[in-house]
């Protein structure tokens, strides 16, 4: 059974120990995955286990998005095709913000985290999902996992309510499912949610110091194929997670799902494969990144 996490380990914002701690902590999830945000692989992952663009985000931000295998090796996804277009690099928008992997059981992972820019994440997030349309159309995308701090709610105030509800209705017209609110198992509504659902359904992934608000910036979606294999999904939201980040673990399990869909690579009429990492002065696969 597929166990995955995602977290923002928010790296910049913790010591060294703390860094250590959190590390700690998200292998005693026990996860075979895990799809991290504002964070940086440790230094005994091997570079086959873990998808990661050197230098992060950027030169003032060192960190960014992985994937992370505990379990088998795993490909970076640097380049897509979709439907016999030309090739298509998925990583246009802060490319050490995306992390994408493809696992031995055809697992497409998708790490992401919307950056914010001059004050706005939604803006950095549908340019990003403008980069994945082709990917998440692709078959490639029939069995995808896209997960990370996506930085919107619908618990903001008007005019951002409806702007990010618009963002989470055009990843579910990408053909994904919103994995948390399927509320498996089921749990009770945050309490002081601002939100004007009903039902609530959100959860807290997110403590801001200055706000007693039960913030949800964090997501887990699953293709609509792979839905009805979602077991369970939640976030780990009590005590100990919150000292090592300010937001928390989100977990999803999925029972084993069915072999996914042909891809072009696994074609041999097929013309150059896809899913292999190729070097690229964008994002160089599966390296880590300079000590
Ligand atoms: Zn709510």
């Amino acid at each position: 059974m597929p166990r995955l996490v995602s977290w923002n380990m928010s790296h910049w914002q913790k010591t060294h120990e703390q860094r250590l701690q959190a590390w700690n902590h998200l292998r005693s999830l026990k996860p075979d995955f895990a799809l991290l945000q504002e964070a940086v692989p440790q230094d005994d992952l091997p570079a086959s286990r873990c998808v990661f663009r050197p230098g992060g985000i950027g030169s003032s931000r060192p960190w960014g998005s992985l994937v992370v295998s505990f379990t088998e090796d795993i490909d970076a996804i640097q380049r897509v095709r979709a439907s016999g277009r030309a090739e298509f690099d998925p990583h246009q928008t802060y490319p050490g913000a995306l992390a994408i992997a493809k696992t031995k059981s055809g697992l497409t992972l998708i790490s992401l985290y919307a950056v914010m820019e001059h004050g706005y994440a939604i803006t950095t997030l549908h340019r990003q999902l403008s980069d994945l349309t082709p990917l998440l159309d692709s078959p490639q995308g029939k069995h995808a996992i896209l997960a990370g701090d996506l930085n919107i709610s619908t618990q903001f105030r008007e005019p951002h309510r409806t702007r990010h509800a618009n963002a989470l209705d055009r990843i579910g017209s990408l053909g994904m499912v919103d994995a948390l609110r399927m509320n498996r198992p089921p749990r009770d509504p945050p309490t002081r949610c601002p939100c004007v659902d009903r039902p609530c359904l959100h959860v807290q992934t997110q403590r801001h110091p200055k706000s007693a608000t039960p913030w949800q910036n964090d997501y887990v979606f699953v293709s609509a194929a792979l839905a009805p294999n979602v077991r369970a999904c939640h976030p780990i939201d009590a005590g100990y997670p919150w000292s090592l980040s300010d937001h928390c673990p989100v977990v999803v399990e999925l029972t084993p799902p069915p072999p996914p869909p042909p891809t072009p690579a696994d074609s041999p009429s097929s013309a150059p494969p896809l899913a292999r990492p190729r070097p690229s002065p964008r994002a160089a696969p599966r390296t880590m990144p300079p000590n």
